[in-house]
Formats: C-alpha cells, structure tokens, sequence
C-alpha cells in the first residue's frame, strides 16, 4: 500500500494539531476547515478506503465513530448537532487513501451535499 500524508502524521513525520488519540485511533484538524469544528479521525491501521475495510475491521470502524462522537460532545455540538462523513474513491471525492471520518460541526450543514 502506498503511503500517504495521513500515515507521516501518525508517525509524527509532518506537524498536525492532534487533538485526540488512543491506541487505535488519531484524530487531527483538517487543514482546510470547511465548518468552525473539522476534525478527521483515522485508524493508526492503514486502510485505503471504505471500500477496503473487513469484517475483521468492524470494531475499529465503530471505534473511529464513537471517538468522533465523544469529541462532538466534548466540544458541545452534540445537542444541535454535527455531520460525519466518510468520502470513498474518485466520485465520493477522496483524496487521501488512508480511510478518515470528517466530523464537521459549528454550522447548520446543507442536504444534499455538493
Ligand atoms: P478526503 O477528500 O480524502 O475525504 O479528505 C482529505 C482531507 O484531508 C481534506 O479535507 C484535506 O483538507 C485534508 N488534508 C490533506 N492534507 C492534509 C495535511 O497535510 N494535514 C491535515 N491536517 N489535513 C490534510
């Protein structure tokens, strides 16, 4: 599997404002912010996309959800809300191919998306 910008982050190659981690999973801001809160959480497992994940994974896909979940709540969007989002291959609009959730909140999302 190539490597990508996401695993130099995991392995402190290029700076990142880390803003939660674990044994399973890092969670960093985007670098061009698209709502006031946009956070990516990535498995430390290097997965290219939804597409690649197993039953195996199952465990650490729900992990990944309810680390982004928890730091919804600890920002204090859960109450009004916020969008997680996984963008999967060319026409899902993905362009870093190790699998990421968006957590985007601080703003009233549009449906349907762009
Ligand atoms: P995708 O388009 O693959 O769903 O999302 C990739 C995201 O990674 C984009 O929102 C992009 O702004 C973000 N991104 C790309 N390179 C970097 C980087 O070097 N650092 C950080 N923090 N975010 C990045």
């Amino acid at each position: 599997m190539p490597d990508t910008i996401f695993a130099k982050i995991i392995r402190s190659e290029i700076p990142a404002d880390i803003v939660y981690e674990d044994e399973h999973v890092v969670a960093f801001t985007d670098v061009n912010p698209q709502a006031p809160t946009h956070v990516l959480f990535i498995p430390r497992e290097p997965i290219p996309t939804l597409n690649d994940a197993t039953p195996e994974q199952a465990e650490l896909l729900g992990r990944l959800l309810l680390a982004a979940a928890a730091y919804a709540r600890k920002q204090g969007l859960a109450e009004k809300g916020y969008r997680v989002v996984v963008n999967c291959n060319e026409d899902g609009g993905q362009t870093v191919y190790h699998l990421h959730l968006h957590l985007l909140g601080g703003r009233p999302m549009l449906w349907p998306p762009g």
